[in-house]
């Protein structure tokens, strides 16, 4: 059946994303970061695309979200780690943990669970062992890959990044890791966090959180949806619900297909805009569960049955609506088809 929105996905701009973030980890690998389904663009068409470019580590949240990336034989890490009802996929070896806690570190150590990684919390107060912990000897015996911490603040300029960089560098040497990485998209744009292994998801996909980032990153993802409807309201009609909206002018209304059920969230009602022949055409009142109105007069030659471009430049688009980047992207659902150029 064909679907009713589309998700135009440039694999070129994910790829040269991610050579622009490799070049900038400097000497670091640059890995990839591809939780909650490639951060709602697909996490095998994402991953697939990545690999063949040359990376070599990939980030998921969960044990389910490793084993969809099985079949692609990629390295695999799981950010939340190991709970009791993993073991038997964390036994399967198609990804290793990333170690959180002292139980998950001891459930570990129990199975002879081989190789893994660890996360120490280095102020984020999120997950993570501490560096007390691991100075107690709770990492003793265990084989670590990547020793990493997150980092809270990347997107801003705080005092609390170089306060995380000083306590992770601390770590060094004193586990068995054979690599230490700290940086997200944001802290690729810091000097000096880069340390073994970046771990960018965000900037892969268009999103700028720091404004080094403006000038290279490219976008990624553009929603598409289709007029269901053309309509002419005169000067004192209003559109949509709660009538927030109304003509002080005859005006040429377009209904499409798309609403905040599609990640389209309400905060674009009369702050969205649509992209046609190069034009932006407004968001006019609410957006509705499935639905949205768009002032198409400065365009009256698109009918019903045209398909027309939401413009989703990933900062902007979140300063209009009020949500992060990152909600934009992992928004956007299931009703779209997603196609690869
Ligand atoms: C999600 C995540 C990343 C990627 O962060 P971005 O801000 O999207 O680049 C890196 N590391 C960890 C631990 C994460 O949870």
């Amino acid at each position: 059946m064909p679907a009713p929105l589309r998700l135009r996905l440039d694999g070129d701009a994910l790829v040269q994303n991610w050579r622009t973030l490799d070049r900038m980890s400097g000497t670091a690998a640059c890995g990839a970061a591809v939780k909650a389904n490639g951060y709602g663009l697909g996490a095998i068409e994402v991953a697939r695309r990545l690999a063949d470019a040359g990376c070599r580590d990939f980030f998921v949240s969960n044990w389910q979200e490793a084993a969809e990336l099985a079949p692609l034989g990629l390295t695999v890490s799981v950010l939340h780690g190991v709970r009791e009802e993993d073991m038997p996929a964390a036994a399967a070896g198609f990804a290793r943990p990333v170690l959180n806690t002292p139980r998950q570190v001891a459930r570990w150590k129990a199975a002879g669970g081989g190789v893994c990684d660890v996360m120490v919390d280095t102020g984020m107060n999120r997950l993570g062992v501490s560096a007390d912990d691991i100075a107690a000897g709770l990492l003793d015996g265990l084989q670590i890959e990547t020793l990493m911490s997150h980092l809270a603040c990347a997107d801003e300029d705080s005092p609390m990044n170089e306060r995380q960089r000083v306590a992770f560098a601390a770590l060094a040497g004193q586990t068995s890791a054979r690599r230490m990485s700290l940086a997200n998209s944001a802290g690729i744009a810091l000097e000096g966090y880069a340390f073994d292994l970046t771990r960018p998801g965000l900037a892969l996909y268009g999103g700028i959180p720091r404004a080094q980032l403006g000038e290279a990153i490219r976008p990624v993802v553009t929603p598409e949806a289709q007029i269901l409807q053309r309509r002419r309201v005169v000067a004192g009609d209003t559109v949509g619900y709660n009538a927030t909206w109304t003509a002080s002018r005859v005006t040429e209304v377009a209904i499409i297909n798309l609403g905040y059920a599609d990640g389209y969230f309400r905060g674009f009602s009369d702050r969205g805009s649509a992209v046609v022949d190069g034009k932006h055409v407004p968001v006019i009142g609410r957006v509705s569960m499935d639905l949205l109105a768009i002032d198409v007069t400065a365009v009256a030659e698109i009918e019903e049955g045209a398909w027309i471009a939401l413009y989703f430049a990933l900062p902007d688009a979140a300063a209009r609506s009020g949500m992060s980047q990152y909600e934009l992207l992992t928004g956007m659902g299931a009703r779209y088809s997603r196609s690869w150029s």
